[in-house]
């Protein structure tokens, strides 16, 4: 039986983005997922943009880190991003430019006659904005089955339908078994299970972190007039919702973020309701169909900080995980980082300004 150098536990854009970058520094990858195929939770399901505030201050270098090779290949579509409020939420948006004006983020303050002409039917009472052109949409699909291809070509082997059940470790391995049966042998487990996070942390005899999954709901509505495809992605500065056009309709979220057992996410008819009701109050027009709905899992440690690198008590753990609701739009630049960190190999052009202080599992211990 081959012993792998690492048994990823977990297929979306982490395992994926993470299998690459360790089996290209010249590692024997096993990649398990439990599902029929890689992508069907979090990274199926996700609102599609790179946004350079999203996430706070300290996610900005991962997402900044990311973008040359994001747009380099080709998965950007540039959009730009509104971040409005009303006359009381000024302040609100000028601590925001204070908060990120050092970031490395390019942003703007406008006001309403700027602001009017960017969304079509905007309501009067919506006067203040931050403008951040750099927000871009980002091909989710393309990206995943980017990182996916180039595992494979690095020799990664991939098995579906390898739902992890039982980890034991003696003599410096790991005897990984799936509920289908099948039995691997690693030197290392990377827990990269999203929402499972702290289940698979747990299997393995490590302390859970704390990683909390939390249901996000999207919508997607036909609406009169039609959304002119240019128009940027707008955000509330209270946080209450966001929403895009997409392929001639609008993309719409009530940005909530409902606390959930680790499950396959489903929308709520309440969530649903308050998302429209939200948009009505900023957007005049017909709503004439609601045409799609979905929901998935945003995990997040405590600190809300992703959490990379070797447990601090057990030997051979990794983590890879509290991937947030930035998973996608970090992933290059957090990929290469953690492999960094696991290979024990040194920093490159891209991940140079990253502190892995911040992202690393001891600070919890
Ligand atoms: C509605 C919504 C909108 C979002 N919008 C954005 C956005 O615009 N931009 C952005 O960057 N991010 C966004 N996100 C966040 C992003 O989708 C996540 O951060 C990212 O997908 C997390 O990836 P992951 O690989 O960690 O998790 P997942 O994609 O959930 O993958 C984890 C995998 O682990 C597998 N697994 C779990 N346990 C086991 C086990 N025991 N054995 C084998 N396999 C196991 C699961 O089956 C799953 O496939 C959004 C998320 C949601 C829900």
């Amino acid at each position: 039986m081959t012993t792998y150098d690492f048994a990823i536990v977990g297929a979306g854009i982490a395992g994926a983005s993470l299998a690459a970058e360790l089996a290209e520094g010249g590692a024997r990858v096993l990649l398990l997922e439990a599902e029929d195929r890689p992508g069907y939770h979090s990274t199926g399901r996700s609102a599609a943009f790179w946004e350079e505030c999203y996430g706070g201050p300290e996610i900005v270098p991962l997402t900044l880190a990311s973008g040359e090779y994001l747009r380099d290949n080709g998965f950007l579509h540039q959009r730009g991003a509104l971040y409005i409020g009303r006359q009381e939420d000024a302040g609100a948006l000028d601590r925001f430019m204070e908060r990120f004006g050092n970031t490395g983020a390019t942003i703007e303050r406008l006001h309403r006659e700027t602001l009017a002409e960017k969304v079509l039917g905007l309501r009067e009472d919506w006067t203040e904005a931050v403008w951040e052109p750099a927000c871009a949409d980002i091909d989710v699909a393309g990206l995943h089955a980017h990182f996916l291809a180039r595992a494979r070509k690095a020799g990664v082997d991939l098995e579906c339908r390898a739902l992890v059940d039982s980890l034991s470790r003696k003599d410096g391995h790991w005897t990984i078994k799936t509920a289908a049966g099948g039995t691997y042998k690693a030197s290392w487990v990377v827990n990269a299970a999203g929402a499972w996070a702290d289940s698979l942390a747990q299997l393995a005899g490590a302390r859970p972190l704390g990683i909390g999954p939390l249901r996000r709901t999207v919508v997607q509505l036909r609406i009169d007039p039609v959304v002119p495809a240019d128009q940027p992605l707008v955000l509330d500065i209270s946080g209450q919702f966001y929403f895009k056009p997409e392929a001639g309709r609008l993309w719409l979220s009530p940005h909530d973020e409902i606390p959930s057992e680790p499950c396959d996410a489903a929308p709520e008819e309440i969530d649903v309701a308050t998302a429209i009701d939200r948009f009505q109050q900023v957007v005049d027009c017909r709503i004439e169909a609601v045409e799609r709905r979905w929901a998935g899992l945003r995990s997040f440690s405590p600190d809300r900080l992703p959490v990379y690198g070797r447990d601090p008590q057990v030997e051979g753990f990794a983590w890879f995980a509290g991937q947030g609701g930035y998973g996608i739009q970090t992933s290059p630049a957090a990929a290469r980082l953690a492999a960094q960190l696991l290979l024990g190999a040194g920093r490159d052009a891209m991940t140079e300004k990253l502190d892995a202080s911040l992202y690393d599992p001891a600070r919890f211990a």
